[in-house]
């Protein structure tokens, strides 16, 4: 078996008209024809770096994603995460907003778009099931977006508690949640309308949608069932929109709004851990401890972060000086990483 580290790309979106409005200018560059960005007197090297004049590269999907949607066709687990302060671009990266209409740069129209195209051309005696899942992990509980029994469209009546599902390990360490909803799809299309229909649950979930849907971590994923003959291929792709990486404020910060930025600290603090100690070799080697049980997010994704499943990791962020801290903690977070 063989082990594959997570694999690290920095993306910087361009200044976006608020922050131009507002006088801001770029404060990190990218060493010429290197994955190496520099910001102050800080240098970091990663696997890849897109935007702000980057190396030339075939893109985040081709260079990032594909190879994972390859190893899922190969019955390998794999995992896309999106890290980054609130506004950084993470959204529009993985195209969690993406509803079906037009194109879209995004990477998950994109892994949709390939997914279909590649059942298409494989020949009929391989049958392929399709399944997707959509949740949200909100103050370190696990909510289901597809819930067809949540209250969608009835806005005048308040909508019930939404009930907290419950993570399963399966005797040979498969990660199932009980009772997720799970929606047979045949077309891209009909994935896309659940990705819409998810992110629109996502965002009514709560009285002030921005704020949460920024501290909530969304998991996309796509599990995919292989037959031919007696044979069965089964493999889960989890993309995954995490919630805003930036530190709470506790100048003016209530005592609800201190807890939930703790507890999305907890998730994003233990995946840190987790992937750091994937890639540390020495403790590999050891057999030794990966921190999985840390926190929801790295319990829900354990069957395919390390192992033998394939992981990239995409760090957003803003070149806006106004951002500088917040963009060096992401790098040095990216860095540990990898
Ligand atoms: P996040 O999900 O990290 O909070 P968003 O994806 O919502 O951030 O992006 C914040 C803003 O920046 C949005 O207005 C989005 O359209 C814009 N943006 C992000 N990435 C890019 C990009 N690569 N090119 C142009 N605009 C971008
Ligand atoms: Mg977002």
């Amino acid at each position: 078996m063989e082990f594959e580290c997570v694999r690290v790309a920095v993306n910087i979106r361009p200044l976006i008209t608020s922050e131009l409005l507002l006088g801001c200018t770029d404060c990190i560059s990218v060493v010429p024809g290197e994955p190496q960005v520099q910001i102050g007197s800080h240098s970091f090297t990663y696997d890849y770096v897109y935007g702000n004049a980057g190396p030339p590269s075939s893109g985040i999907y081709h260079d990032c994603v594909a190879p994972l949607v390859d190893a899922l066709f190969h019955g390998y687990n794999a995992t896309v995460l999106a890290y980054g302060q609130t506004g950084s671009g993470k959204t529009y990266t993985m195209g969690t907003n993406y509803n079906g209409e037009g194109s879209s740069s995004g990477i998950i129209p994109m892994v949709l778009e390939t997914i279909f195209n590649r059942v298409k051309a494989t020949d009929e005696s391989t049958e392929f099931l399709i399944r997707v899942s959509f949740i949200e992990i909100f103050k370190e509980e696990v909510f289901d977006l597809l819930d067809p029994n949540s209250s969608k469209g009835e806005a005048k009546v308040a909508a019930p508690a939404r009930v907290p599902i419950q993570i399963r390990e399966s005797v040979n360490g498969g990660i199932t949640l009980a009772g997720v909803t799970e929606v047979d799809v045949k077309t891209k299309e009909e994935m896309a309308s659940y990705l819409s229909s998810g992110s629109l649950s996502r965002a009514t979930g709560s009285t002030n949608m921005n704020s949460q849907s920024s501290r909530s971590h969304a998991i996309f994923t796509i599990t995919m069932e292989q037959k031919r003959g007696d044979d069965i291929l089964c493999a889960k792709l989890h993309l995954v929109d995490l919630a805003g990486s930036e530190r709470v404020k506790r100048t003016g910060a209530d005592g609800l709004r201190l807890k939930e930025g703790i507890h999305i600290n907890k998730g994003l603090l233990a995946l840190g851990n987790v992937i750091s100690a994937l890639g540390d070799e020495k403790k590999r080697k050891e057999g030794g401890h990966v921190p999985y049980r840390d926190s929801k997010l790295t319990r829900l994704l354990q069957d395919s972060l390390g192992g033998n499943s394939k992981t990239v990791m995409i760090a957003c962020v803003s070149p806006a000086d106004t951002n500088a801290e917040e963009t060096l903690n992401t790098l040095k977070y990216a860095n540990r990483a990898r």
